[in-house]
């Protein structure tokens, strides 16, 4: 099916203008700005089939992508899995995701990530692409990565998910010499966080602290974060390494990062997430262990400074850190059992749209340019003719309340619940073909491997 999307208000690179695109063979043919004469049904150049959408008063943007997923297949998908999630994403706009390797088995060599592709090959309704994890014995695998493939190694720097805490100095040198492509590194010191943990308990074996959630940032601290972004920061300078780190939550780190060269130039780069610029520590009394997640959300002023850091060009992108679990793997237990993360990918574009105060220009910067670039993903992130057509129309005058029971994500809840947005997406496009449109979900079509000019 061809499409020839009316009168919509483009929002890429930097302007926003009327025009009409027209969808061919998944890829955008024409853009016909607002004056010019475009193909038409009478005049016989716009072939019969093709669906003409009317745009009017609509924003049309390019598809989001989300660099940083946790869709839990293989192995956790009582949580969620790649067709659940994927629907979660298309809806919110996002056309391509990059997922995370703590699955189960954890993706560390070659072959258990090609099965990601495969499994995603047959049920993503988004792109994809998948992070091999670094642990401290796989440097042979890591250097098979081919990076026009592949989104890029994923390192916990530092912290620990099952064995790819990566912990041997030796093994991360090399890593930041040899690795063929981007790292993208977890960074928070464990060593610290295991002291606070003690001190932490002590005080609440003497009544002096209770252990709820409020209590989840002043054990995953500023300064773990800091010690561990600095090393890995400091260690990628040395080496010569392409370093992109996860989801920063404080002000101090972004002493870390420069703004004064073209992203493109950039070696080291930075990533923030919704929730760190939505909540803050105030919001551990109402939210509880909703809001758990690694790092921990921090102070206000880390919550000011971060949106200050994405509006500079400090940091370059929000990626979402979408991490679901069960209700009752958040809730039922204590500080200790309740699991980190929340889902989020369904409603990143409503919660950035009102936290930028509706400044579409940055936001499809931050969140559909800058991915592009950052990554060298081929022909996407940008309206532009002869790219894929990754697109989405919004809303900008209707919003929506977000709410547990509208969340297409497996686990089914929101931390966001209760929330009321001011617009929303209507239509999301993945390579030419209408995925999802006011609610109704159009699943013939697959995602595609995503590819990289490296
Ligand atoms: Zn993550």
């Amino acid at each position: 099916m061809n499409y020839y999307i009316k009168d919509a208000t483009l929002v890429n690179e930097g302007q926003t203008f009327v025009a009409s695109v027209f969808v061919s063979d998944g890829k955008i043919a024409k853009i016909v700005k607002d004056g010019e004469v475009g193909p038409s049904t009478s005049s016989g150049t716009l072939a019969p089939s093709t669906k003409v959408i009317d745009a009017t008063g609509k924003y049309l943007i390019p598809g989001i992508i989300d660099e940083h997923v946790h869709f839990r297949e293989p192995g956790l998908t009582h949580k969620a899995d790649i067709y659940t999630e994927s629907r979660a994403a298309v809806a919110g706009g996002v056309t391509s995701f990059m997922d995370m390797p703590n699955t189960v088995p954890q993706t560390t060599t070659q072959e258990l990530l090609q099965q990601k592709f495969d499994l995603a090959a047959e049920k993503s309704l988004a792109n994809y692409s998948f992070y091999l994890g670094a642990t401290n014995d796989n440097l042979d695998e890591i250097v098979k990565t081919d990076p026009k493939r592949v989104c890029g190694i994923k390192l916990f720097m530092g912290s620990s998910t099952g064995n790819m805490l990566v912990d041997k100095n030796e093994v991360l040198v090399r890593l930041f010499r040899e690795s063929p492509c981007l790292i993208a590194a977890h960074c928070e010191d464990e060593q610290t966080i295991h002291e606070n943990t003690v001190c932490c308990k002590d005080l609440a074996s003497k009544g002096e602290v209770i252990l709820d959630a409020s209590i989840h940032p002043f054990i995953r601290t500023t300064e773990a974060c800091y010690k561990s972004s600095f090393k890995a920061v400091d260690m990628a300078e040395k080496f010569g390494a392409r370093l992109h780190v996860l989801h920063i939550s404080t002000q101090k780190e972004l002493s870390l990062f420069r703004n004064d060269i073209s992203l493109k130039d950039k070696k080291i780069t930075a990533e923030t997430c919704p929730h760190y610029l939505w909540f803050d520590n105030s919001n551990y009394e109402e939210k509880s262990f909703a809001i758990k997640c690694n790092p921990a959300i921090k102070s206000h002023r880390d919550k000011e400074a971060l949106l200050q850091a994405l509006r500079e060009g400090v940091i370059d992108t929000i990626g979402t850190d979408h991490a679901p679990h069960l209700r009752d793997e958040k809730f039922t237990g204590d500080y200790f059992t309740s699991k980190s993360g929340f889902p989020s990918i369904q409603h990143s574009f409503e919660l950035m749209a009102h936290v930028l105060q509706k400044d579409l220009p940055l936001l499809v910067q931050l969140m559909c340019h800058n991915p592009a670039i950052l990554y060298q993903i081929d022909r996407r992130g940008f309206i532009r003719e002869g790219y894929y057509a990754d697109l989405v129309l919004v809303d900008m005058d209707e919003g929506q309340m977000i709410s547990d029971k509208n969340e297409y994500s497996k686990c089914g809840w929101s931390p966001y619940d209760g929330i009321q947005t001011h617009s929303r997406i209507t239509h999301t496009f993945v390579n030419g073909n209408l995925v999802f449109e006011k609610g109704i979900f159009h699943e013939e079509e697959r995602g595609a491997r995503l590819c990289f000019n490296r």
